[in-house]
Parts: structure tokens; sequence; C-alpha cells
């Protein structure tokens, strides 16, 4: 076999948000695309105008363009192969459809959605096969010249592909390995539809891919039962030798027990399975995403991309060309993978700490801006160094750190309980007086005196630092005392020391 460029493409139908499992799809076809130095197409599958939604090709678009996966060619890239967009590509299909007419391969069907209901309650199980396509009304039970007057007189009619009972077919899997499907299960699936002269998802899918040279299918597994169809189909064109390789990805489960992950889930347990927040056309419901959450996107892809493959190393974190060096197709299971949301905001989590400051406090200040507080990048970014481990959003540092930009406009209830003591306000004042003596005001300076001051009256540490730190941050949170007291500045911790006795007494 020669070895052709790898070719590979991410084809889905524009008929809502894409789910988190149709991004790792694409990812692994983009990995596998880089990995060996070939092409990942963009081909949007719009032929079922029934389930069309408007605004879900742009916000797949955008989707990755938020998650910096890079198409080499389709819609909105372009390329030789196109349009690549399948409504625009009608006037390709028909003479395909024509080839496997011709052949004997696919017949025309003429029943009527009634007449195949009919039918349906007639036959227990019916199915459009070897078995029941004889009693139906099609070319193979009309003559050719009842099906041309038909067709003159403007009968919509469905073209479906001829299947031979009794055959095994073998679909190879990267993955799964051989697969076999009798074809007698397989009943005779439309191809094309006259109503609107387009080529229903099976056709355009298999055209498609032959016409855009593609060498490896790389898809979820709910497109497994269909391999066996598209095997037939290659052999029907003629096409076997260039059929592509198939590849079907483990299904993403829920994180708490069997079964497809589903947008229920999310709902449930408070994560969101889009990549980007969803405004439905129709009902107007809005569904979370990623990006809104606050999710980095090399967190979400380096989540992804643990979710059903592994490196066979104990790594966890990838950068997007590591995952491209790593990645191996022999290397996914056919298990499915647990989706594991809690390990998703870990993953975010270490994005956190591996980004620097700078990067950070834009992030942060543009959260305070909206918060109403305006404060020089150089002190938001000083916050940031303080706190940027114990959070795992960046949205998770205005709660957590209010205190050091708005003075406490209460005291937690129970930390006043416990650690605001008879002689607390006493104590405070005392203390207000050696925090007004301190001539340097930075973390060592404090340190050094408030530490004297304590031992040179034989006070005890944990009393004075809590009844402080209740003092400066309104609760007994936080972190090191002296962190935030030399970033508050003398005079606003001795303010805020103030209010405290006045308030508690
Ligand atoms: N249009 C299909 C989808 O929505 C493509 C399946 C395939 O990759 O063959 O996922």
């Amino acid at each position: 076999m020669t070895s052709q460029p790898v070719r590979v493409r991410f084809a889905p139908s524009p008929t809502g948000p894409l789910h988190i499992g149709g991004v790792r799809t694409a990812l692994y076809n983009y990995l596998f695309a880089r990995k060996h130095g070939g092409q990942f197409i963009f081909r949007i599958e719009d032929t079922d105008s029934n389930r069309f939604v408007p605004g879900a090709e742009e916000y797949i678009i955008e989707s990755f363009r938020w998650l910096g996966i890079q198409f080499d060619e389709g819609v909105g890239v372009g390329g030789e192969c196109g349009p690549y967009r399948q409504s625009e590509r009608k006037a390709i299909y028909r003479k395909y459809v024509d080839q496997l007419l011709a052949a004997g391969k696919a017949y025309i069907a003429f029943d009527t959605p009634s007449e195949l209901e009919q039918k349906r309650q007639e036959i227990k199980n019916f199915q459009y096969d070897a078995r029941t396509r004889l009693l139906m009304r099609n070319s193979l039970t009309l003559t050719a010249d009842e099906v041309k007057s038909l067709i003159d007189g403007g009968a919509q009619y469905v073209v479906r592909f001829l299947i031979e009972p009794g055959r095994d077919i073998q679909v190879h899997d990267m993955i799964r390995g051989e697969v076999v499907i009798n074809s007698t299960i397989l009943d005779d699936k439309v191809l094309y539809k006259s109503a609107d002269q387009l080529p229903t998802y099976h056709l355009a899918n298999i055209v498609d891919d032959h016409l855009m040279g593609i060498t490896h299918v790389i898809r979820g597994e709910e497109w497994l039962s269909s391999a066996p169809l598209h095997v037939l189909l290659y052999e029907a064109f003629g096409w076997q030798d260039s059929m592509p390789r198939f590849a079907h990805l483990p299904l993403l489960l829920k994180p708490d027990g069997k079964g497809k992950l589903s947008k229920r889930d999310g709902d449930r347990l408070g994560f969101p399975v889009f990549p980007l927040e969803w405004h439905d056309p129709a009902s107007g419901e809005v569904s979370s995403g990623y990006r809104e959450k606050g999710y980095f996107p090399e967190a979400v892809i380096n989540f992804l991309a643990l979710l059903g493959w592994n490196p066979g190393t104990e790594q966890e974190i990838f950068s997007l060309s590591e995952l491209v060096e790593a990645f191996d197709l022999n290397r996914c299971s056919k298990a499915g993978a647990k989706f594991d949301y809690v390990k998703g905001t870990w993953f975010n989590h270490e994005y956190i700490l591996q980004k620097s400051d700078d990067e950070i406090a834009p992030i942060f200040d543009k959260i305070l801006k909206d918060n109403g507080i305006d404060e020089p990048l150089e002190r938001v970014k000083q916050v940031v160094s303080m706190m940027k481990n114990r959070i795992n959003f960046v949205h998770d540092l205005w709660p957590l750190c209010q205190f050091f930009f708005v003075p406490p406009t209460g005291y937690d209830e129970k930390t006043v309980k416990k650690r605001w003591k008879e002689d607390s306000a006493l104590q405070m004042e005392r203390l207000t007086e050696v925090l007004r003596s301190v001539d340097d005001f930075s973390i060592e300076g404090q340190e050094a005196v408030v530490m004297k001051y304590i031992q040179d009256n034989q006070l005890h540490t944990g009393d004075i630092m809590n009844a402080f730190r209740l003092a400066v941050v309104g609760a007994g949170v936080g972190p090191h005392m002296f962190d935030i007291t030399a970033f508050l500045g003398k005079e606003e911790t001795i303010r805020r020391m103030e209010q405290a006795i006045k308030t508690l007494g």
C-alpha cells in the first residue's frame, strides 16, 4: 500500500450547539492530522433541512476559534475540494445517485408516509429490506413506464440502497479491531430525496469523504452502527481500495454512573456540556459553556484529550503541541470514558498556576472593574500572586479577595464568637498603637515589630493574630496576615482596626 498523506475531517451537522463529545472528536482528528503532518478538513453536513438550526454553524466555528483548533481546509477556510457545505454541493451528488441506480445497486421508491405507516401496522417489526421491498411501490415492483410516468407527473420519491441479505460485512476499526455485522439486519437506507433534491447523510458523507480524499474517519461511537452500510456504499461505487480507515471513539459516560453523558447530567451536577454558552433560538433557553464558566481553552483541551486516550505515562499536563507529539490512536480505549468534571476543574487550576501573574491580572482586573473597583494593575497582580494557588477559576478570586479592596462591612458571626474575646478590643487598641509606630510597613518590617511586641508582653500569639485578622478581613480567612496588611498599607490597616474596635467593642 502506498502511504498517502493523512487527510481527516470533522463533519458536524448544524443541528444545535456542539456537544463536548463532538469537541473531543474534532480534537482527536486535529491531533492525528498534526501528528502525521496531514490535513484537517472542516465540512458542514447540512443536507437534512428539517434539523437545521440557525446559528449552529457560526457557533461551531466560534468554538474552535476559542479553543485554538485550526482547520486546513473547509467552511470558512476554503480549499481545493470545496464547497465544503453539503447544501452547496447538490449538483455533485446527483451523478452518484444515478450511478447506483444504473448499476442496479439502488432503486426508486414512491411509498408515501401513510403507505409506509400502513405497512408498519400490517407487518410486525417492519423494515424496508429484502423481505419486504417487493411488497412496496418502487422501481423493483413497477414497470419502467410506470416509474417514468410517476416521475413525469411530479410524484415525489426517494432512492433506496439495495442491500443484499446474508452477507457478513467486515469493518476494520483502528480502535475496536474487526467488527462483523450481517447485512440481513440492515434496511434499504434512503440515500436521496427528490423533495429537496438532496442526498441523505449516508450518501453525502461517503461521496464527500471519497472526493475529499479522506484517509481516516475518526468519529464518535454512535456512528459505528452506520459503518457497515458505509463499507457497502464504498463497494457499490467501486471505491473499496481507497476506503478510509475507521476509528470509532469511546463514548463519554455520565460522571456518576453508566450511560451516555447528556445535557441533563450537566444541568443536574452543575457543569457545562457545551464549549460556549448557547442561546437556543427557538426556546430562548440558555445553556452554559466552558468559556463563560471561566475555563481556559488549554485546560478544556487537556481535559478532553485524556478522556478516552492515555499517553501510557503518568504525565497529565500537556500543551497542545505536546499532545500532538504524544497522540496515538492505538492508545485510545474501547471502553467509555467517565466524564469526571471535577478533574476538569483541577486542570483549570493547574493552568492558572502555569500562567504568569501578568496573564491572570487583566482577567481579574476586569472582574474588579465590573464590581466597581479600579485599582492599579500592579496591585491587582500582587493579589493574584498571593491567592492564585487557592482557586480553580479566576472569578473565584472576587469572593475570596474582596477584602483586599473593600473594608469589611460586617464581621463573620461565627468567627466573632470564637475569636473576639473579652479583652480583644483592648488588645487591638494596643496593637494599633504598635502598628502606628512601625516605620517600615513591609511584611518583614511589621512582622519583626509585632512579634517582638507579643513576646515582650508575653501575649498569646494566636489570640492576637486571630482578632487582628477578624478586624482587618472581617472573617477568619485569607493568606498570611502581614501579606494582607502590607498590601493595605498602614493607614488603611489602622482605619480598619479602629472600625472593628468601634463595631465589635
Ligand atoms: N454529520 C455527522 C455528525 O454530525 C458526521 C458523522 C461522521 O463523522 O461520519 O457527526
